[in-house]
């Protein structure tokens, strides 16, 4: 399967710096082996859309998504307005909205099918964090998350991007081993083959504190489908690195 490498800008950014990165991105980025994405902040979608037209190496993806179609939700961005711009690919559940914007997995799992009907790819993170590792509870978290999504989008399930995002991993410089990797993400694997035939085709990204030296080793794990790469993805260097060794 190939591989996919999106990148979560979080909320970092500005005009002048997101036009420098995608310009040395798009002009070393060369063929990848890869799927490429860059998610970026919504106010600077529309420029991301400029700047990301006339190629079809990296793609546009966004950070989040509403969970409603339109109307009276003053702050939020419909699916539509995201497919507008030239969105392809949606973050939903991302930990750090799950913690601080208190979303639930049910919230998660209407994003994430919402997204799905305006033709935009879900990339669904899940992941435990620190302490319910140490409680033993990594597999029921994870299984749990995922299985609301399972749940509400029926056999569309084929069609989302899974991110196993080990909480404790995120933005701490504290990368999962392979070997913990791999274990969670062939039992996301085998949760998804329960739900549909086409499990081997669905990507399964690692993200956590990803970088150009762990990434090739981690990706040789055999249920590791690409990576969600955060503070590696501001520096053209690094996220090229990790474009790089995504075979
Ligand atoms: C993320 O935000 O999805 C992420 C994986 O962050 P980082 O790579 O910085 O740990």
């Amino acid at each position: 399967m190939k591989k996919f490498i999106a990148g979560n800008w979080k909320m970092n950014g500005s005009l002048a710096a997101n036009e420098k990165l995608v310009h040395e991105l798009l002009d070393r980025v060369g063929r990848p082996s890869c799927d490429v994405a860059v998610c970026a902040p919504s106010p600077y979608l529309s420029q991301l859309q400029c700047l990301l037209a006339n190629q079809d190496v990296i793609a546009l993806g966004a950070q989040n998504v509403s969970q409603h179609e339109s109307g009276a939700y003053t702050g939020d961005v419909s699916a539509a307005m995201l497919r507008e711009f030239g969105v392809r690919y949606a973050i939903v559940g991302h930990s750090e909205r799950r913690q601080h914007q208190a979303e639930t997995d049910t919230n998660v799992a209407i994003k994430a099918k919402r997204a799905l009907e305006a033709g935009i790819t879900p990339i669904v993170c899940v992941g435990e964090t620190q302490r319910e590792r140490d409680e033993g509870l990594t597999d029921y978290i994870v299984r749990r998350q995922l299985a609301a999504v399972v749940h509400l989008v029926g056999p569309c399930i084929s069609e989302i991007v899974l991110a196993y995002e080990p909480v404790w991993a995120i933005g701490t410089g504290k990368t999962a081993t392979p070997e913990q990797a791999q274990q969670v993400h062939a039992i996301l694997r085998k949760q998804l083959q329960a739900a549909t035939e086409k499990a081997h085709t669905i990507r399964i990204l690692y993200g956590g504190s990803m970088n150009a030296s762990n990434a090739a080793t981690l990706m040789t794990q055999p249920d590791i489908d690409g990576g969600l790469i955060g503070g590696a993805s501001l520096k053209a260097d690094d996220f090229l690195a990790i474009i790089g060794v995504a075979k």
